[in-house]
């Protein structure tokens, strides 16, 4: 059986490729390594291209070592911004972080990455201007995701239906439609009314799997693991995805048929992938 995790983080100076055993262990098949915030690497070059390179580096390590499906979206992460703002200026920032989504761009053309993500707006409270200008970095990446065809991976505040509709509409104004947009850190918002289309990714807690396959089974499962050893099994731990998913199937609470929804047709559709095991 296929099982996805679609949104998980990893650092060589975390456990890396022992968290990556883990997820397989407990029946983890697939799952989309999401490139990590490298903000130094940022400032000393003024681009995004080295940490990029350094994730799908870490992804070709973790194939030549387990057999696994890893996949790798990259972007300018949102909350870099501010960091930028400080030590460069207001419009530097933009232009360093369109340009990162240039980069991003070429290594999704290349066929190297799936996504470009996770970008958006910081998911605290931040001022006017950066709201404005985040939304600007955002636009210009949907844009660029729909010359591609690939989708975006939003991070962003707290998700809520008028949050989705306003995301929603900004890909129609980008071209790129709702279903390629992934709304990471998703509460069980799954219902079309809901999402106004977007694909949500829903936070693998019992609490909101339970919740979201009620409703339905379009949505796809995230960790957010960050591989943090300061944090361990923040956000959640690596095994989770797999965990939670035959739980439910040994509780009656999830068929195959569901999970196959879950786990192979969604991530297949939302990112043009094919996987088998
Ligand atoms: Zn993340």
């Amino acid at each position: 059986m296929i099982i996805f995790d679609n949104h998980l983080h990893l650092r060589r100076n975390g456990r890396f490729l022992d968290a990556v055993k883990e997820f397989k262990k407990f029946g983890g098949t697939h799952f989309i390594l999401c490139q990590l915030p490298m903000i130094n690497l940022v400032f000393r070059d003024k681009s995004y291209k080295a940490c990029y390179q350094e994730t799908l580096a870490m992804a070709d390590e973790i194939r030549s070592n387990i057999d696994i499906g890893v996949f790798v979206t990259v972007g300018p992460y949102p909350v870099d911004y501010l960091r930028l703002v400080e030590k460069f200026g207001r419009e530097s920032a933009i232009l360093i972080m369109k340009k990162g989504i240039d980069e991003a761009v070429k290594f999704c053309e290349e066929k190297k990455c799936i996504g470009i993500g996770e970008i958006g707006r910081p998911h605290f409270k931040v001022d006017e201007q950066t709201v404005d200008d985040s939304n600007e970095i955002l636009f210009y990446g949907m844009q660029r995701a729909r010359d591609v065809n690939v989708p975006v991976i939003i991070h962003s505040e707290s998700t809520t239906p008028d949050q989705c509709m306003e995301l929603a509409e900004l890909g129609k104004k980008a071209g790129l439609p709702a279903h390629k947009i992934v709304k990471h850190f998703s509460p069980p918002l799954i219902l079309k009314e809901e999402n106004h289309g977007l694909m949500p990714s829903v936070l693998a807690s019992k609490k909101n799997i339970i919740a979201a396959i009620k409703k339905g089974t379009r949505f796809l499962m995230e960790t957010d693991y960050i591989d943090d050893p300061r944090r361990p099994g923040a956000v959640l731990g690596p095994k989770t995805v797999p965990k939670r998913t035959f739980e439910l199937i040994e509780n009656g609470l999830l068929s195959d048929k569901q999970a196959f929804e879950i786990h192979k047709k969604n991530p297949e559709i939302t990112y043009n992938i094919s996987l088998n095991k």
